[in-house]
């Protein structure tokens, strides 16, 4: 787990331009997001915007002036929303993505709805309630591998790998429900 220190939280609302506040030290700053899962033990995610990530990662940004991730003018750091239901609404844009709830340390610059962190522990994960298989809509009991990613399936649509609730949260050290959408 990453160490809860000091945060440099930034109001501002687009990449570059706007002045820096220090508003001090923060407890700490949660955040909403969507991926796939593509590794259990240990866990590692896919991200739509950020490549993959662990259990407990810090970014680094691969620009030429190697400065420390987030930056402003760039557009590195972890990205997570504030609001669940923003995260949530993005399920639907592909088959097998769940939502990630994480906590934010480090560096981190606000934005309108979302920020971005320097640091991030993913905290708990969400499974969609209904079976990821097209055309299916029983109700999901069991995160089932497909090629190199993990889809939350039913039991008619499991694979011969497939974990249940207990499991995955005895493989993946994090908590893990079901989300009613
Ligand atoms: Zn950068
Ligand atoms: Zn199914």
């Amino acid at each position: 787990m990453a160490q809860i220190g000091e945060k440099y939280p930034y109001q501002i609302n687009n990449y570059g331009g706007n002045q820096i506040e220090d508003i001090g030290l923060i407890e700490v700053s949660n955040g909403w997001k969507v991926a796939h899962i593509i590794h259990l033990n240990p866990l590692i995610l896919s991200g739509l915007s950020h490549g993959i990530y662990s259990q407990s990662e810090v970014s680094t940004c691969y620009s030429r002036d190697q400065h420390v991730a987030p930056f402003i003018g760039c557009a590195c750091g972890f990205y997570s929303f504030y609001e669940k239901s923003r995260a949530s609404d993005l399920l639907t844009y592909a088959r097998g993505l769940v939502l990630v709830k994480v906590e934010n340390y480090g560096k981190i610059i606000f934005h309108t709805y979302g920020q971005r962190s320097q640091e991030q522990d993913i905290i708990s994960l969400s499974l969609p309630n209904k079976c990821s298989k097209i055309f299916c809509s029983n109700n999901t009991t069991n995160l089932s591998q497909f090629k190199n990613k993990y889809k939350q399936r039913c039991d008619k649509h499991a694979s011969n790998t497939s974990l249940n609730l207990s499991a995955l949260r005895a493989n993946t050290g994090v908590d893990i429900d079901i989300l009613a959408l």
